[in-house]
């Protein structure tokens, strides 16, 4: 086994590092710092011609969807390269993954017309989906969603209340998820539909996190400033839009979710936190009397979190490996959302308990250390552990899909 890169990998990310050193200039970092929410900058930005441009640089060379077919946009590459660019980019904050973006459920179960459509698109930013799954009577038992979708002619006509949208604000589409069937067993009866975010009938209310007050310093690795509650009232849309077959939402829903949490953001989301640690705790060599790098529990424990972070690596180069040979991947997407969130957390406790009362300061405060980066870093790492499938369901997940155990009994 041999965990090194190729010689054109490493020079893939010497490229892109030179092409950051040389076009991720100020007013375009100035301008994510003004658009600012707190989570790496995608790429649908609004009204930001500098960004704009950069990200218009990246696509034009090929880097955005390296592994997504030609025909469809994409340059046929291997994951492994997908990766590292994405990589470099996440570490100045800018995501230029297709997960979450609805792009490989579309790519598994759309038709030729839908691929056509929404995969060059989705890759150059043009088209972005936010994902209408959660409703609010609870997001981990999603199967029993109420939204409907009725068929009338070639119409369906949908009804219903979404919660956590997050993106709706400046989505192009949603990605939702609505019931077509309930005459059956719950998870039979559910369909996926890709609809313009103007369709009429579509209401989109904002919902605020604990992220947003106040603004976090751009250096932020994750967290939704804002979410969203999406609501729809006769919303009328062709037969066209509906992604795979009616009723078999749930099956293409779950694989897309799966195959969403592969590739570099998963990994960067908690590693980026450690790495933020050991710079601090490095930069404090020089303190005087007391200095945390010379501390010998802080050290331990920044040690013992590497390795973490370490585990977190592997488990997504695991994925790549068998998404890229098109094995069977069932738990592994989930096993990955279990121990990065929670790794993520870990970090943030640790940094919590080294700086004490100094760490709960936020952004604003006079003495908070880097901006409050750590005090916000706490409140995005619980939320990973929740948002895109909680750790508790995902932890289900692998016992029955990875371990073959029966499902637990209830009450
Ligand atoms: C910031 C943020 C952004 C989000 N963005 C989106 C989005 O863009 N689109 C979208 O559709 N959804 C989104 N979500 C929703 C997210 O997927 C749900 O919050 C999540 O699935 C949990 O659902 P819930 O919040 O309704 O909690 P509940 O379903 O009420 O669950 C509450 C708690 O109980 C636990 N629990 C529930 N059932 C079980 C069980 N059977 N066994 C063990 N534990 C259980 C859960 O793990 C959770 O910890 C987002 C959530 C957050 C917080």
């Amino acid at each position: 086994m041999n965990f090194a890169y190729t010689p054109e990998q490493e020079a893939l990310r010497q490229q892109v590092r030179d092409f950051i050193a040389k076009e991720f200039t100020p007013a375009v970092y100035a301008e994510m710092e003004e658009h600012n929410e707190g989570r790496p900058y995608h790429r649908t930005a609004i009204d930001t011609p500098h960004f704009s441009a950069f990200f218009k640089k990246i696509a034009d060379r090929g880097w955005v969807g390296i592994s997504y077919p030609k025909e469809y946009g994409g340059q046929g590459g291997d994951r492994i390269s997908q990766y590292i660019v994405e990589e470099e980019f996440y570490r100045i904050n800018i995501s230029i993954s297709l997960g979450g973006s609805g792009a490989p459920a579309i790519m598994a179960a759309g038709t030729e017309e839908q691929k056509r459509h929404f995969i060059p698109q989705l890759i150059t930013g043009e088209i972005m989906f936010a994902q209408g799954f959660t409703e609010p009577r609870g997001g981990a038992d999603l199967a029993s969603l109420q939204c409907r979708a009725i068929r009338e002619g070639d119409e369906y006509v949908i009804n219903g209340q979404k919660i956590y949208t997050s993106n709706a604000e400046s989505a192009t589409h949603i990605y939702l998820m609505a019931r077509t069937n309930r005459d059956v067993p719950k998870h039979e009866g559910i369909s996926i539909f890709l609809i313009p975010m103007n369709t009429p009938g579509i209401t989109i209310r904002p919902l605020w996190t604990i992220q947003n007050n106040p603004r976090p310093p751009q250096t932020t690795t994750y967290g939704h400033a804002r979410t969203n509650e999406t609501y729809y009232d006769n919303v009328r849309v062709h037969k066209s839009t509906l992604l795979g077959e009616e009723n078999k939402g749930w099956r293409v829903g779950s694989m897309g979710l799966n195959l969403d949490r592969v590739g570099a953001a998963r990994y960067l989301i908690s590693v980026r936190r450690d790495e933020d640690i050991v710079n601090y705790v490095k930069s404090t060599r020089d303190m005087g009397d007391y200095c945390p790098a010379n501390d010998e529990a802080i050290r331990d424990k920044i040690a013992e979190l590497w390795t973490e972070a370490q585990v977190c690596r592997l488990m997504t180069m695991r994925s790549m490996s068998i998404v890229e040979r098109g094995g069977k991947f069932t738990y592994e997407g989930s096993a990955e959302k279990v121990w990065s969130p929670e790794h993520g957390v870990r970090t943030t406790e640790a940094i919590t308990q080294m700086l004490g009362s100094y760490g709960q300061l936020l952004n604003g405060s006079k003495h908070a250390v880097r901006s409050g980066l750590f005090a916000h870093n706490v409140m995005g790492a619980f939320q990973s552990g929740i948002n895109h499938g909680s750790v508790q369901v995902m932890r289900d997940q692998v016992a029955r899909r990875g371990l073959e155990m029966p499902r637990a009994r209830r009450g």
